[in-house]
């Protein structure tokens, strides 16, 4: 029979527990000062070691050492040779009950687990009761763990693991104490994994069954980044890549085996829909169906892909040198090779193009779900992206008020000068002489003269591309100034009006104010001192009666949006054109 990696390298001891410190640090001490509780919970992701430290938790409970170094007592290192942790790890003890609650979750399981536990241990100190998946016993037989729980015999514990802990009833949570475990960093697994070569290789062949193990340290990166946080998986995948290829392991071997996207169509695509290239995304769906690419897997990349973006793009502010940025890296789980070619795109495309981009893959998912055809749902996902005059959802007609309110339609840098495909859909949309989508605002915004005499109204009509400009050097600011205003004008001075505490403390922050002068002088041609004040008085809506007063305001785009949809034609004509 074939070995499995994963249950010869399960770890054995709480120190060879891989990202999950704080858990091995407190059962290691809980052990060691007789503190241990009657009851756990372990709750995290699949395949992040739960089992696994339940059981050296029972080990370290049960160890009796080896002859030569008895022990007498529970001990946080258990020798793993003795016939109680040797039993344990092979799953034979008769201390240690596992149960699956996933198949055993019913009432008389739970009882005939109640009238188990009335027996003493049968050869350890303790019995450990490893409840998996816990979250799917039935209400009844939770009833009747809680029982046992309210009066826990003596020499019992109780692991209850879950991968949805917000399914256990409080009245159970209450008498456990909690464990997260915690999804484990890339390097982690990626370390575990190159450990694992590393041990395999060092076995003479006839033991590893097979020659040396070779594979690229990116192969591993590649394996490690696609586990979504499991050792299980990544294991696995590592396991079938040493069965089933010959030579040197690669990256795109990794990816092969995986069935997942290469990470150069995902930056591809997103570049299209970022210059809002409609037919080349089309063409791009074209070659994905030439390549026999699973569409499903496809769009779960490209989220995951938009989700780093989307992180990026707000965690960024707090990376400005190359040591915040690689712990930024690993707040979104990835490595300093794809983090640096992930931040020119996440500062590129305009932070809520990517949240709407989002949520028109996420929309293309359920529909695929829903059994329509997926190529055809990807394909007007992406239509919808990049012709947003097409798109009649709450987002997009809240990202065209915006741009009217802005008096441009200004588009993101890089975009192609001239789209004569859109140009009958806005013709249609727009009404003669209003400010509409096409390119004509963007270049009487940017090409006023700039001896003009500045006015406020001037500065609310170039506010969308001054931002933009405010994005290409802080995407922070350019966030929190997303919602803004600008207000008055006055004497060189323009006020902006911020629409929440948060973004306008974090506005007030040193440089922010000479970024945005220097921005509107970029776009206007002339310079301005900028101030942020917060917002008061009412919204520019109707504000709803009683609860208008008291907390700062800030305006609901997408209810207001929803209200004004009825007449939203009518509204399309600007007060000040
Ligand atoms: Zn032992």
């Amino acid at each position: 029979m074939k070995r499995s990696l994963y249950r010869e390298y399960r770890p054995q001891t709480f120190a060879e527990l891989v990202g999950q410190d704080h858990v091995a640090r407190t059962l290691r001490n809980a052990v060691e000062t007789d503190a241990v509780a009657h009851a756990y919970v372990f709750a995290g992701p699949r395949g992040t070691g739960k089992t696994s430290t339940a059981r050296i938790l029972a080990k370290a409970l049960d160890c009796v050492g080896p002859d030569e170094a008895p022990v007498e007592r529970p001990t946080a290192t258990p020798c793993g040779v003795c016939r109680h942790c040797v039993a344990i790890a092979a799953g034979t003890s008769l201390d240690v009950i596992e149960m699956d609650a996933a198949s055993h979750n019913g009432v008389d399981d739970i009882r005939d687990l109640r009238d188990k536990i009335a027996f003493a241990p049968v050869d350890g100190r303790f019995k450990v009761y490893i409840v998996d998946e816990v979250h799917m016993l039935s209400n009844s037989a939770f009833n009747a763990l809680l029982k046992t729980l309210e009066e826990p015999p003596a020499n019992v514990i109780f692991v209850l693991a879950t991968t949805e802990p917000h399914k256990i009833p409080e009245t159970i949570i209450s008498r456990c104490q909690r464990f997260d475990f915690r999804r484990p960093h890339v390097r982690d697994i990626a370390w575990l994994l190159a450990t694992i070569v590393e041990r395999e290789n060092a076995r003479p062949d006839d033991e590893r069954g097979g020659p040396r193990i070779d594979i690229q340290e990116a192969a591993l990166e590649e394996i490690a980044r696609h586990s979504q946080g499991g050792f299980r998986d990544a294991i696995g995948t590592l396991d079938k890549l040493i069965t089933y290829s010959d030579g040197v392991i690669k990256p795109s071997d990794v990816l092969d085996a995986l069935g997942v996207t290469d990470a150069d169509l995902l930056f591809e695509i997103t570049d299209i829909v970022t210059e809002r290239r409609a037919a080349e995304a089309l063409q791009f769906v074209q070659r994905l169906a030439n390549d026999g690419t699973d569409y499903s897997q496809f769009l779960r990349d490209l989220l995951r892909h938009l989700r780093q973006l989307f992180l990026l793009q707000h965690l960024e502010e707090s990376a400005r040198d190359d040591v915040s940025l690689r712990a930024l890296g690993q707040t979104v789980e990835l490595d300093d090779q794809l983090l640096s070619r992930l931040l020119p795109q996440a500062n590129n495309m305009p932070a809520r193009e990517v949240v709407h981009f989002i949520e028109m893959l996420g929309e293309a998912q359920r529909e695929i779900r829903d059994g329509l055809d997926p190529r055809l749902q990807l394909e007007l996902a992406l239509v919808k992206v990049t012709r947003p005059q097409l798109d009649h959802s709450a987002a997009a007609l809240e990202e065209r008020l915006r741009r009217l309110e802005a008096g441009t339609a200004a588009p993101p840098a890089g975009a192609p000068a001239a789209r004569p495909a859109a140009a009958p859909v806005a013709a249609v949309e727009a009404p003669a002489g209003a400010v509409g989508f096409g390119e004509a605002a963007t270049a009487s915004a940017a090409a006023e003269p700039p001896e003009a005499e500045l006015t406020l109204e001037r500065v609310k009509r170039a506010w969308e591309l001054i931002l933009q400009r405010v994005q290409a050097s802080s995407v922070s600011l350019y966030a929190m100034l997303r919602d803004s205003r600008p207000s008055a004008l006055d004497d060189g001075r323009l006020t902006v009006t911020m629409q929440s505490d948060f973004a306008l403390t974090r506005a007030r922050d040193a440089g922010n104010a000479e970024l945005l002068a220097g921005a509107i002088a970029a776009a206007l041609g002339q310079p301005l001192q900028a101030e942020f004040v917060p917002a008061t008085g009412a919204p520019a809506g109707p504000a709803p009666a009683g609860e208008a007063s008291a907390a700062p305001q800030i305006i609901d785009f997408t209810a207001l949006i929803k209200q004004a949809k009825g007449t939203f034609d009518a509204e399309e004509m600007p007060d000040d054109s």
